[in-house]
């Protein structure tokens, strides 16, 4: 009868007595020591493993670091801040007239979808130029033209509006302002007309608010 001591536990061989059993254990299973390799292959697979993981993280923070700060635009002066600022806070109000007809300003001048706000703006189709800052600064219709036509698909630009006009005229308050647009400021509560083509008869001198 076998003893079951004297049975290969690796392979079930049965062997007379515990010497041979020890002689068949290390001439047929090295095993021992391949499943050392095979546990050191698979740690060395981990160690792997984790730098690759690592390495994807680096690369994932270094894009997420790149894409969530946002490019540090600056038109003329005016930066586009990933908030906006409210520390000084006004508003004008822009008509523009083509050709006897009023046209309407767009929304989202000097906004970038899920990036950035320049201090000079437009949230809706209004007309209202809003005007926020980190600190008071006069700021020019000039300035927010140029923002205007280097907002990202904003539709129509303002030389479109023009029709490539580059001599229209400027209205604030009722009154013509001949120095050059590019140094209209911007004051609070401003009615501005832009006007490109014969001036109509009665032009708006002021705008309602409402709070704003
Ligand atoms: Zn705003
Ligand atoms: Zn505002």
């Amino acid at each position: 009868m076998v003893d079951s001591e004297k049975k290969c536990n690796i392979c079930g061989k049965a062997f007379e007595n515990s010497t041979k059993l020890n002689q068949h254990k290390s001439e047929s299973h090295k095993s021992e020591t391949k499943v050392k390799k095979t546990a050191s292959n698979s740690s060395r697979y981990k160690a792997t493993g984790i730098a690759a993981a690592i390495a994807v993280i680096i690369v994932l923070g270094v894009y997420f670091s790149e894409n969530q700060q946002p490019s540090v635009t600056v038109i003329q002066g005016v930066r586009c801040d990933p908030t906006e600022s409210i520390d000084f806070h006004i508003h004008a109000h822009l008509d523009v007239i083509v050709d006897g007809k009023s046209v309407t300003v767009p929304a989202g001048i000097g906004i970038k979808p899920n990036e950035c706000l320049y201090w000079l703006h437009t949230h809706n189709t209004s007309g209202v130029i809003h005007i926020e800052a980190p600190q008071e600064t006069t700021f020019t219709l000039g300035q927010f033209i140029q923002i205007w036509d280097n907002t990202p698909s904003i539709s129509p630009t303002f030389e479109g509006m023009m029709h490539g006009d580059k001599n229209f005229k400027v209205f604030v308050n009722g009154f013509e302002y001949k120095d050059g647009y590019d140094k209209i400021p911007l004051n609070a509560h401003d009615e501005i007309v832009i006007v490109s083509g014969s001036v109509p008869p009665t032009l708006p001198q002021s705008y309602e608010f409402n709070g704003l």
